[in-house]
């Protein structure tokens, strides 16, 4: 769990405000969906989150403290990204242990969370398996399980059904909502899918342009949405 503020984010690419300004607060344990057009600033929020990109000003705090001056790997996050990225060489186990292994994590501590988050996300008879030989919704559960090894304190999203068919998105949408439910983490979920938006947020952040139009429960913004652009993207059809 962990309690996230962004105040007055900003990020501008040379010349290009990508960023403009953006505020906002995330409650421990919250599901929080970032939704909007392509290229309104989704990706470039959570890298900013992450650490992947330097803010041009203002200031992240998670549970308090400042981390925007922080690596990525202090930040107690991990990010889950809509292109897997596993290593093709590696088996799931591997692929699973790999940020442990690499922190020198004790042998015995690293099976142990193996394990315990392949039984989560049920691929525990896929450990010896490599990539190649998994479907695409095993693939993606692996590149979970990389990020649930590490005991984030953030869940970090982008975009992670966006490669997967109809059929498995709406089941893994489920199971990423049930692992929310049973991990007590902070979520932050980025889509520019309203369905996924509506269905599996605790609160909606709209994005355009790099602003924040509105944030809110998906009733709340459904029913009431503050302007023409929420109520376009998410609101009511009538
Ligand atoms: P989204 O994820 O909502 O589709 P992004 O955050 O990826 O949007 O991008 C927001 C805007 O910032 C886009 O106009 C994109 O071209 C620009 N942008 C993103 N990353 C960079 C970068 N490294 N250099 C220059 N422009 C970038
Ligand atoms: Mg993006």
């Amino acid at each position: 769990m962990a309690h996230i503020v962004m105040r007055d984010v900003q990020k501008r690419f040379g010349n290009v405000e990508v960023i403009p300004g953006a505020s906002l607060e995330i409650k421990d344990n919250e599901f929080v969906v970032f939704v909007g057009p392509s290229g309104c600033g989704k990706s470039t929020l959570l890298r900013l989150l992450a650490g992947l990109e330097d803010l041009t000003a203002g200031a992240i705090e998670i549970d308090g403290e400042r981390v925007d001056h922080l690596s990525p790997s202090r930040r107690g996050l991990a990010m889950v990204f809509q292109s897997y990225a596993l290593y093709p060489h590696m088996t799931v186990r591997e692929n699973m242990s790999y940020a442990l292994r690499v922190a020198r994590t004790p042998k015995a501590e690293v099976e142990a969370k193996v394990r315990e988050a392949a039984e989560i996300l049920q691929l525990t008879e896929y450990l010896d398996r490599k990539p190649k030989a998994l479907s695409g919704g095993q693939r993606q559960r692996v590149a979970i399980g990389r990020a649930i090894v590490r005991d984030p304190k953030v869940f970090l999203f982008d975009e992670p059904l966006s490669n997967l068919d109809a059929k498995l998105r709406v089941q893994m949408r489920i199971e990423i909502t049930k692992l929310h439910r049973r991990l007590k983490a902070t979520m932050i979920y980025v889509t520019h899918d309203q369905i996924e938006a509506m269905t599996m947020a605790d609160k909606i952040v709209v994005l355009n342009e790099g602003r924040i139009e509105q944030m809110g429960a998906p009733l709340d913004l459904y029913n009431d949405p503050d302007n023409k652009f929420v109520a376009g993207f998410i609101g009511s059809p009538a």
